[in-house]
């Protein structure tokens, strides 16, 4: 057995506190991943440095493109949606943005869903007003119409599945095979379905978009976003991006995520049992005029849902009668006790966040007001006794 502060060559502290001699054995055996910090990677020699390249995964370059806490993680959120490449960025919306900045340039058309999660619009009119590339929106239900919006300039079409607020459902094959049509890739915003409940690469899904800071990580903790591809040459464009845009992660909220993928499918399943308990019970209240949960027909799109999905999010939205004024649906939102207001999802918490929906679509046609609740892991009759304490404050 080695002994401890034996050293063959004679070392000052200081440099001893630096240059240890201590190496821990191998073989060590848990099922945690361990969390490998990063920015200097060692290389054994010349050769070494000279021979790695960073998009080589069988080594290790940089702490930016990965320690094996991450290459574990990409490798796994791969396996769960059925791809075979991923990249991490720091948030959801960083990754909808590597995707842009990797696939257009000045001169290059993008077509986004009108029901898009709001900041990656912003991000889109942001590449229209400085970056010389025009974002066009479409009617999410769209389906293969979506062939005569397609122009030689077009380089990327987004689809997202539920839209965040709206919840209308997209006819992502028909899209997909009229976008490949035309030799133009399709990127999914697949959150909501946590890779869980929907197939996307099998729909013709180009690229698949994940919100790691939901259902993934599941703790309402961490930031972060993925890009998985099946496709080697687009994830190579994907990478180069990452690459120069320095989209560097923190291997202790990798870890995070990593820790909470095993109870992924559990936790999904109950989120969905959940939501579907509420949005029924809600349907048939009489305050409410529409449930938009992609399971009841009252959904736009709910026939793709059925024919595409295996399972439901706990996110939907509820639209009022038209008689009650957005002053008193605020009072039904500030009366919730066990939900608490405040954006994203996919934690244990119940939210809720009201929308103004005319500022953010084209054409909506409802009147009512829109509030949009996400169902959290409490006992779904806990949750509907609050919803009706709130309902009688209207
Ligand atoms: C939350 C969310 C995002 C962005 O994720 P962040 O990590 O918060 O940046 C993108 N799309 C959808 C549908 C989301 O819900």
């Amino acid at each position: 057995m080695r002994e401890h502060g034996l050293s063959d060559t004679k070392k000052s502290l200081q440099t001893t506190l630096i240059h240890s001699d201590y190496m821990a054995p191998g073989g060590f055996a848990a099922f945690p991943t361990a969390i490998h910090h990063a920015s200097t990677v060692v290389f054994p020699d010349v050769a070494a440095l000279r021979s790695r390249n960073w998009q080589d995964k069988s080594a290790y370059t940089y702490g930016l493109h990965g320690t094996p806490t991450s290459f574990t993680l990409e490798a796994r959120l791969a396996e769960l949606e059925e791809g075979k490449h991923c990249v991490l960025a720091p948030s959801g919306l960083a990754a909808i943005a590597l995707a842009d900045f990797a696939l257009l340039k000045s001169g290059d058309d993008v077509l986004i869903p009108d029901n898009v999660y709001s900041p990656s619009r912003e991000l889109g009119n942001w590449l229209g007003r400085d970056f010389g590339v025009t974002a066009r929106y479409y009617d999410p239900l769209i389906g293969a119409g979506i062939a005569g919006l397609i122009q030689p300039n077009t380089r990327l079409i987004w689809t997202e599945a539920p839209g965040s607020v709206s919840m209308e459902v997209p006819d992502l094959p028909a899209i997909c095979r009229a976008a490949h049509d035309k030799g133009v890739p399709v990127a999914l915003d697949n959150t909501w379905s946590a890779g869980i409940a929907l197939r996307a690469f099998d729909l013709g899904v180009d690229i698949v978009m994940q919100a790691l800071t939901k259902y993934q990580s599941g703790g309402s903790d961490v930031l972060m976003g993925a890009l998985i591809t099946r496709d080697t040459a687009l994830h190579r464009k994907l990478e180069a991006a990452h690459m120069r845009l320095g989209y560097g992660i923190g291997m202790d909220d990798a870890y995070l995520v990593l820790r909470n993928l095993p109870t992924l499918k559990l936790r999904f399943a109950a989120h969905d049992a959940g939501a579907r308990k509420v949005a029924a019970w809600l349907k048939a209240r009489p305050e409410i005029d529409c449930v938009l949960h992609p399971a009841l027909p009252d959904c736009p799109g709910h026939e793709n849902w059925k024919r595409d999905f295996s399972g439901a999010g706990g996110l939907f939205s509820i639209i009022f009668n038209r008689r009650y004024s957005e002053e008193q649906t605020d009072r039904f939102v500030d009366s919730l006790k066990l939900f608490k207001i405040g954006f994203s999802w996919g934690g244990p918490h119940s939210l809720c966040v009201p929308y103004r929906m005319p500022a953010m679509r084209s054409n909506w046609p409802h009147p009512g007001q829109l509030v949009r609740l996400n169902i959290g892991l409490e006992e779904p009759d806990d949750l509907i006794a609050d919803l009706e304490q709130a309902l009688r404050a209207l």
